[in-house]
């Protein structure tokens, strides 16, 4: 089983010296790749593989004069980060995943850099090719082989290294019989982050939306500085900062949240993909981002994995929202500003979100059948109306 672990890693002044040009040389090797691909399809209708035709010339331009320079990066780095792009590409022709075709990268933003061969750890230090042991902070403990290390500084500066391991211990068996009572529903809200089939809502916490505030007041500030001037740049630090208190303050949020959700539970059944359709609308757009229901579903599917239980998607098309849970009669249309309802045909009154997480469960109860798994009886059907949880 493989588990990864980030760290904070403190380079002394000529170690981020040096990463600062480790990161540069990947970045270099990213953005030429893309501009060589871009260029030969455009000029003659010829599609090049980053994976292939871009990395085979990593060789080539280190033994010439102008690109030398790129000898003193750690090579495995580099060929990585020629697959990164082949994977954005990857992403751009997969017209499921609707993603954007690649975009170089800026020198301001977050920068990495992959390292496979000669990685070592202990318990205060790290070690990649090319450089001597930089002090970490190990938080926990991980025990298993190491199998690389990713380093990454953010836009303000501060550095870290993601340290995946091999257990070398075989994942758990995954449970063939699950409790009905152990499946969970879980929405994405618009008011809430989720709220589940339990009629339990799960709002964003004070102190994510206090360092979103924070961000926007910065973000404002920073629209105010005129361009290219000293003040801008110092504003400009201060939004990285920002950022990056908002996404450390989600990421721990939700590694929290999706903890004690697949704990309490053996499956969790969720909605997917209607993420990318909603974000297509603009004011939606911003509910949706902060509310990052993507990053909650990756960590679920994680946790659930390492206990052999079981992340279920359910399929957009399933019209969770317009379903009454109790008698399957489906509404029409159910515009977002309707909060409650009540069923046509068989008069049972529904709160919105908790109906939706109902239906998810039932769905991925379907699902799981499917699949081949036994699950138990799950105590009849709970009502979508009051619930004290929900009030
Ligand atoms: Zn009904």
């Amino acid at each position: 089983m493989l588990k990864a672990t980030k760290i904070r890693i403190y380079p002394t002044t000529e170690q981020a010296a040096f990463l600062n040009r480790q990161f540069g040389a990947v970045r270099f090797c990213y953005n030429t790749g893309l501009r060589i691909i871009s260029h030969r399809y455009q000029r003659h209708g010829q599609s090049l593989s980053a994976k292939h035709d871009i990395k085979k010339l990593l060789p080539v331009a280190k033994t010439s004069r102008k690109y030398g320079w790129l000898k003193e990066a750690d090579s495995m780095a580099l060929q990585q980060t020629c697959l990164n792009l082949d994977h954005a590409f990857q992403r751009f022709f997969d017209p499921k995943q609707k993603a954007g075709y690649p975009r170089f990268k800026s020198k301001r933003g977050k920068q990495s850099s992959y390292h496979c061969v000669g990685v070592k750890a202990g318990d205060d230090w790290i070690k990649v090719p090319k450089l001597g042991p930089i002090r970490a902070r190990m938080h926990r403990k991980v025990e298993g082989r190491l199998k690389s290390i990713t380093l990454t500084r953010t836009a303000s500066g501060k550095h870290y290294a993601s340290l995946l391991f091999d257990t070398e211990q075989a994942a758990p068996e995954p449970i063939q019989s699950v409790e009905g009572n152990k499946v969970i529903g879980l929405d994405m809200g618009l008011s809430h982050l989720a709220i589940d089939s339990n009629g339990r809502k799960i709002a964003n916490p004070r102190f994510l939306k206090r360092a979103q505030q924070n961000l926007k007041r910065k973000q404002q500030a920073l629209s105010r500085t005129k361009k290219g001037s000293a003040n801008r740049a110092k504003a400009r630090l201060l939004v990285a900062k920002a950022h990056e208190r908002v996404a450390n303050a989600r990421h721990d949020f939700q590694h929290k949240l999706s903890r004690q959700i697949v704990d309490d539970n053996q499956a969790v059944i969720v909605e997917t993909l209607k993420v990318g359709n909603m974000m297509k609308n603009a004011r939606l757009a911003k509910h949706i981002g902060d509310a990052s229901w993507y990053g909650l579903i990756t960590k679920l599917d994680d946790k659930a994995r390492e206990q052999g239980k079981y992340l279920v998607k359910i399929d957009p098309w399933f019209a969770s929202s317009k379903t009454c849970h109790v008698c399957h009669h489906k509404r029409d249309a159910m515009p977002l500003n309707v909060r409650s309802w009540e069923c046509p045909a068989c008069h049972t009154q529904h709160d919105r979100d908790i109906n939706a997480a109902l239906n998810i469960k039932h769905q991925g109860i379907i699902q799981l059948k499917a699949e081949g798994l036994s699950v138990s009886a799950h105590g009849g059907l709970r009502k979508s109306g009051t619930s004290p949880a929900a009030a």
